[in-house]
């Protein structure tokens, strides 16, 4: 089954995605979404192009109320371009919801916006971890009310040392939070960053030749 229709997703959501032109899952997709949806943590290795963005975007969009006024997912990127990306399909895919409020948070910008753009609210923070951890120890971000931590191109984060800044953040993170791990290679510092981040957490791996 890789419909996205025999996911447990609303109405709106299931349209917005037909209207996306995304008919089918991806093999990522089929074999994370499931345990994602159910809350469990993951670690997903694919290689690019293959719909990991969906694959998660999805998960903590189920995981967000737009109602409560708090930042509650967290997605960690290794560059601006990766979060600018991640940014424009986690809107396109939160459009059938009511307003939910996506702040990127990239090195190499200026801090003053970003600074703004927190304190108007924000539901979900795409970022840099550097930067991320820069906000977080000014006070202009709170991960009180996370619950959904994902990182994303984590073999790429790690190669660029970014593994300080993302375990300070994480350690920020409420203990109860899910975390998603996503990579296209599977080095043995993602099998210890899983180790010390993830509880349980479900593997899946599609190879290269699907
Ligand atoms: P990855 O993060 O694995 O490199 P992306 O999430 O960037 O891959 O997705 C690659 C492309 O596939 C994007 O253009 C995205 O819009 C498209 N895509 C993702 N999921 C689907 C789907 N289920 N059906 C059709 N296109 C999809
Ligand atoms: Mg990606």
């Amino acid at each position: 089954m890789s419909r996205f229709d025999s996911l447990p997703l609303s109405p709106a959501t299931l349209e917005n995605l037909r209207q996306l032109g995304y008919l089918e899952m991806t093999p990522i997709q089929a074999a994370s979404l499931p345990a994602a949806l159910l809350g469990k943590d993951l670690i997903a290795q694919a290689k690019t192009g293959s719909g990991k963005t969906a694959a998660f975007a999805l998960a903590l969009l189920a995981n967000l109320n737009a109602r409560r006024f708090a930042v509650q997912s967290l997605v960690l990127c290794p560059t601006r371009e990766l979060a600018d990306q991640v940014t424009s399909e986690i809107r396109r895919l939160a459009r059938s919801e009511d307003n939910v409020k996506v702040v990127t948070l990239s090195g190499g910008v200026p801090l003053r916006g970003q600074t703004a753009s927190l304190g108007h609210g924000a539901h979900v923070v795409v970022g840099t971890p550097g930067r991320v951890m820069d906000h977080l120890d000014r006070g202009n971000l709170s991960l009180e009310a996370l619950n959904t931590l994902v990182l994303d191109e984590a073999d790429r984060m790690l190669d660029m040392g970014f593994s300080a800044d993302i375990e300070k953040v994480a350690r920020q993170c409420p203990s109860s939070r899910q975390t998603l791990l996503f990579s296209a290679t599977y080095p043995e510092g993602i099998a210890q960053l899983a180790a010390r981040f993830l509880r349980e957490p479900v593997t899946v791996k599609v190879d290269a030749q699907h």
